[in-house]
């Protein structure tokens, strides 16, 4: 395991490509953001807006919105842009308190607004099945951010979706995905969450009905090829910062979350009481957490220095996680009826053990705190 000199990203993150001197591609991404003629960008921008108002009966674009920092600002950037939007939310899995308050302000701030709430009882069943079979109990969420929305935009012929950060921009990626801003089925299978477990695979090996989890599949060819519909990474085309975001956000009633557990900011993965089990199994599969990915954004901004980057990413990550925003694991994995100790055998059949300390029969060991060890250090 090798992490970037520059910042604190590991090899282990998938897409992950280090240059010569030992620099993640996250980290040369950022700096080449100089050399972006983001006038260019804008004017282009400028043109799919235009088109799209053209195109447009009432509501011109759907804004995909969890009432988090990034889809308040890109509401108010819609509208700052004339655009008349909708905010489709595909519900998240399990939504939280401070969740629902912020997609309520959302409301208040003056919005056409949509939420669209996948059956609990299939979502349940869905968030035990990813979690056993791929680590990821958040498969349902994951892909229903996408596919809601553009069904959304299918039915109600809305020619734009507007998206937010490019994941592959922020947190490193190949490199033609870096000048891509298209989102579309070829990004999904990529890097969207599709792989992995498939709706075709659920429907033949569990049962479910394709009407039970019409809502998980994207839209074929033939349906999109009715009405064009483009759907566009915002990060593109201007220079996307998270903490703008939050501070636009906090201005107009957004609410952050104290303490998050595993995080170093409060202001994200705020919406789902998953989220920590969600960013165990990342560490427990790829050896970072979420603390690492919100510190090499400060890092590589020059906002923290490396030092202390690391210092806090020890402090924070890596803890088996008995609770999320206050609500214990117990409760949550309840929700979707697992035990703890069934819990705990799935994270140990996903832990990978080349990153984490075994005995001498190969079983992992753990410290006196119940926390995995890692073998390497930053
Ligand atoms: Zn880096």
């Amino acid at each position: 395991m090798k992490y970037c000199k520059n910042c604190i990203m590991p090899d282990t993150r998938p897409d992950q490509i280090f240059d010569d001197n030992g620099i993640c591609n996250a980290c040369l991404s950022f700096n080449k953001n100089n050399e972006i003629n983001w006038p260019e960008r804008e004017n282009e921008l400028n043109e799919i807006i235009d088109e799209a108002k053209k195109r447009s009966s009432y509501w011109d674009c759907v804004i995909p919105s969890s009432g988090g920092k990034d889809s308040t600002y890109q509401a108010l950037w819609a509208k700052s842009k004339g655009l008349h939007p909708i905010l489709v939310t595909a519900s998240t899995c399990d939504l939280s308190e401070v969740g629902r308050k912020n997609l309520d302000n959302l409301k208040k701030l003056g919005f056409d607004t949509i939420e669209i709430s996948n059956d609990p009882k299939i979502r349940s069943r869905l968030n035990k099945i990813s979690l056993e079979l791929i680590g990821d109990i958040s498969w349902p969420e994951h892909v229903s951010i996408f596919t809601a929305p553009i069904r959304f935009a299918l039915n109600y012929k809305i020619p734009l979706i507007l998206y937010g950060e490019n994941p592959q921009i922020e947190y490193g990626g190949p490199k033609k995905s870096l000048s891509n801003y298209i989102l579309d089925r070829k990004w999904m299978e990529e890097f969207g969450g599709l792989i992995g477990l498939r709706v075709s695979d659920l429907i033949e090996i569990y049962g479910f009905s394709s009407k039970e989890l019409g809502i998980y599949s994207y839209p074929s060819s033939e349906e999109l090829d009715k009405f064009k519909i483009k759907s566009i990474f915002l990060g593109y085309f201007e220079k996307w910062d998270s903490l703008r975001n939050y501070n636009k956000a906090k201005e107009k009633g957004f609410t952050e979350y104290e303490n998050l557990e595993g995080c170093y900011f409060n202001f994200e993965k705020i919406d789902n009481y998953q989220h920590g089990i969600h960013d165990y199994f990342k560490y427990l599969k790829f050896g970072f957490g979420r603390a690492t990915d919100q510190l090499c954004y400060l890092v590589r901004r020059g906002i923290i220095s490396r030092e202390r980057a690391v210092n806090k990413v020890y402090e924070l990550e890596g803890k088996f996680p008995v609770s999320y925003m206050g609500k214990s694991t117990e409760k949550i994995l309840d929700k979707i009826g697992l035990s703890i100790t069934e819990f705990k055998k799935i994270c140990d059949k996903f832990t990978n053990k080349k990153i984490f300390k075994t005995d001498q029969s190969g079983k992992l060991v753990f410290d006196e705190k119940g926390n995995l060890i890692k073998k390497y250090s930053i």
